[in-house]
C-alpha cells in the first residue's frame, strides 16, 4: 500500500482556463504544490506569480518534477495528444517525462472510450490513470464545492483523494476506469435536456402572457424545478448577462459523448435524439464560444419573444 499524496505535494496542473485556474487555485491553498502548463502562457505567467508556482517550458519537464499531473483541457483528443504527444512530437510529451507508478489524474470530461484506451496505453508504461471528472461550474470551481465523478483503480483513487478534496466537496468513485467519464457525459445530457424543456416552456408561457419570473418561481415550487429554473434562469438568462462560464461548444462535445455512450450501450434514446442536434446545431448559429445559457436565444429569435426579468417582450 502507498501513502495518499499529501501537501506538498507538487501536482503537474495542465489546462488553466475557466475551471482550471480557480481549481489550480484551491489545490495551492490546501497546501500543494501546484506546476503549471497551458498553451495559453499569459495565464501562466499570471498565475505562476501569484501562486509562486514552478512553470515549466515543456510537458516532459512538468512531468519529470511531478508524480500526479492533473489535465483539464477541453476534451480527450487533447488529453491524448498532452500525454501521448502528437503523430510528430512524441518527445514533447508528457509521458516521455513521466516515470512508473506515476499517476494522471484526467478532470477533462472526455470521452470514456478515448480514456479506456489511453489508461491500456499507459499501462503498458507502467503508468497509471484515472478519470475525474467534475460538475458544478466556475461557482462551484471557484468555491472548492466540485462535485467529482471518479474511475479507475480504487487503490489509486484512493492516494489521490486529498488532491480531490482540495478542489471538490462530494467525491463519488463511479466505478472502473472511463466510468466517471460516461456519468459526466450523462449527466449533462440530462442537465441540457432539461434546459431545453425549460426554454420551450417560458418561450410559450411568456407569448401566453405570463412573466418569465413568475413561472420560474412556479416551477422552482413545484413538479417542474430542475437545475436551469434554479440555478441558471433567473441569473443568466432573465439578467441578459449569459456568463455562467460554460460554453456552448464544450456542451455540445459532451452531448456528443452523452450520445456515444447511449449508441455503445444499444440503449433506446428518442429524446436525445432530438436534444444533441438541436444543441449542436444551436453551438453553430450562436458560435462554440458563447455561454451555453445563450441557447435559449434560437427560441427566442425564432418567435421575437425576449424573456426578461420584468416581463418579456
Ligand atoms: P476552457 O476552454 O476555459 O479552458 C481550457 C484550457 O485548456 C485553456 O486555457 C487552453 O489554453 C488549455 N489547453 C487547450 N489545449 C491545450 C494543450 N494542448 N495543452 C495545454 N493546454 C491546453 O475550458 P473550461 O471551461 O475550463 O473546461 C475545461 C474542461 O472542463 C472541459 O473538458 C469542460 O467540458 C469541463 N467542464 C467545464 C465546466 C465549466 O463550467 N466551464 C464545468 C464542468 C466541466
Amino acid at each position: 500500500m502507498y501513502e495518499p499524496f499529501s501537501p506538498p505535494e507538487n501536482i503537474g496542473f495542465i489546462g488553466l482556463g475557466k475551471m482550471g485556474e480557480p481549481m489550480v487555485r484551491n489545490l495551492a491553498k490546501a497546501g500543494f504544490r501546484p506546476v503549471l502548463f497551458d498553451l495559453n502562457r499569459d495565464i501562466v505567467a499570471k498565475l505562476a506569480k501569484e501562486l509562486r508556482a514552478k512553470a515549466p517550458a515543456s510537458l516532459p519537464e512538468l512531468a519529470r518534477v511531478c508524480r500526479v499531473a492533473i489535465t483539464m483541457v477541453p476534451d480527450g483528443a487533447i488529453v491524448r495528444e498532452i500525454v501521448l504527444g502528437g503523430r510528430v512530437d512524441a518527445g514533447a510529451s508528457l509521458s516521455a517525462g513521466m516515470t512508473a507508478g506515476s499517476v494522471l489524474i484526467d478532470m477533462s470530461s472526455s470521452s470514456p472510450t478515448s480514456t479506456r484506451e489511453l489508461g491500456k496505453e499507459l499501462a503498458k508504461r507502467g503508468l497509471l490513470l484515472i478519470d475525474a471528472p467534475v460538475s458544478g461550474g466556475v461557482r462551484r470551481a471557484v468555491s472548492g464545492e466540485l462535485a467529482i465523478m471518479v474511475g479507475g483503480d480504487g487503490d489509486v483513487i484512493d492516494r489521490c483523494r486529498p488532491i480531490l478534496a482540495s478542489m471538490g466537496s462530494k467525491i463519488f468513485v463511479a466505478g472502473p476506469l472511463g466510468a466517471g467519464h460516461a456519468i459526466k457525459a450523462l449527466n449533462n445530457y440530462v442537465s441540457a435536456a432539461g434546459y431545453l424543456a425549460a426554454s420551450e416552456a417560458l418561450v410559450a408561457g411568456a407569448r401566453f402572457g405570463l412573466a418569465p419570473q413568475v413561472m420560474l418561481d412556479i416551477f422552482n415550487a413545484s413538479s417542474g424545478m430542475n437545475n436551469s429554473t434554479q440555478n441558471k434562469f433567473s441569473q443568466y438568462v432573465l439578467s441578459r448577462r449569459f456568463d455562467a462560464g460554460f460554453s456552448m461548444g464544450l456542451m455540445a462535445k459532451d452531448l456528443r459523448t452523452a450520445l456515444e455512450v447511449l449508441r455503445a450501450t444499444d440503449t433506446p434514446a428518442p429524446l436525445a435524439d432530438y436534444c444533441v442536434p438541436f444543441w449542436e446545431d444551436a453551438a453553430k448559429k450562436l458560435g462554440p464560444h458563447s455561454d451555453h445559457t445563450e441557447m435559449v436565444r434560437v427560441l427566442e429569435q425564432a418567435t421575437g419573444t425576449e424573456l426578461k426579468k420584468g416581463g418579456s417582450s
